[in-house]
């Protein structure tokens, strides 16, 4: 089954940002594009992709993306 999220980092300014899948397809079809919600860069490189958004809390890039864990639970 497809994940719901992706969790990419920035190739410019490093931070982590968590993007819902679906729309980053939708967003990509239209023949727009994904950029960094901090840098505005488009480089971004996707480090993963998961439902569970409480599996990147064990890992060590947790501290950067709970800024984006808050705007997606607001959702
Ligand atoms: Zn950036």
């Amino acid at each position: 089954m497809k994940e719901i999220y992706k969790i990419c980092i920035c190739g410019k300014c490093g931070k982590t940002y968590v993007l819902i899948n679906d729309k980053v397809e939708d967003t990509i079809k239209k023949g727009k594009y994904i950029s960094c919600s901090h840098c505005g860069s488009q480089r971004a490189v996707k480090e993963n992709e998961t439902s569970d958004l409480r599996k990147c809390m064990d890992h060590s890039s947790y501290k950067k993306v709970r800024g984006a864990i808050r705007q997606v639970r607001q959702e």
